[in-house]
């Protein structure tokens, strides 16, 4: 469902728009939670989820989802955040029967642009380390768990691929200590894969729009 309609707005914001040494694609980020995560919470999110991914040319601008096709991007997903996203409502303990912290759709071996995130599981992943730092940093930590869990889908989608690497944002499986590490970056082929992905995009809406 990538659209590759052309509007003059996505060509000015993707072209000209931000950062002129490097033009980026703009992306639609289409979400919706089951329950609603508070404004403080989403900025934290959504400035953790640029943080990794904005380096690589994707200039990320989130929308509701009842908003979407008004819209036309280079390329676009939907994220769909199960379970509660906030620190208060972090559940006990780990479902180890259904383990997955996030999942892509693919339908007949392709990736779809549809993302669901399970923040009950990502709470429960990282609650034990929460509880070692300081109580103003915990929300923040738990967003960034979270968006690095959003980053992985993203990087699915967005390259169009169900391949994992062994390490970085794009491996299969996230550890506790991974959530919570300061640094925790793409691999270098994942980068670059993400990098050529978003100038395509950038070029694409530039040839449409001839
Ligand atoms: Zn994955």
């Amino acid at each position: 469902m990538k659209v590759l309609a052309f509007s003059l707005l996505a060509l000015a914001e993707t072209v000209l728009g931000g950062d002129r040494d490097a033009p980026k694609a703009a992306v639609g980020i289409y979400i919706e939670f089951d329950h609603p995560s508070t404004d403080a919470e989403l900025s934290l999110l959504e400035s953790e989820v640029r943080s990794i991914l904005a380096p690589l040319g994707f200039d990320l601008r989130w929308r509701d989802m009842e908003a979407a096709g008004h819209e036309a991007w280079a390329d676009l997903a939907l994220v769909t955040f199960r379970g509660h996203c906030d620190l208060a409502s972090i559940p006990p303990k780990f479902d180890p029967v259904a383990p997955s912290l996030g999942e892509t759709h693919l339908v007949d071996g392709r990736i779809q642009p549809y993302a669901e995130i399970e923040c009950d599981r990502i709470g429960a992943l990282v609650k034990p380390q929460l509880a070692l730092v300081r109580r103003q940093d915990r929300e923040r930590l738990l967003q960034r768990a979270i968006a690095r869990v959003v980053a992985h889908e993203l990087y699915h989608i967005f390259v169009g691929t169900a391949a994992h690497k062994s390490t970085g944002v794009g491996k299969a499986e996230f550890t506790a200590s991974d959530m919570l590490s300061d640094r925790f970056q793409f691999a270098p082929a994942q980068a670059h894969a993400l990098i050529q992905t978003s100038a395509a995009d950038v070029l694409q809406t530039s040839r449409y729009g001839r």
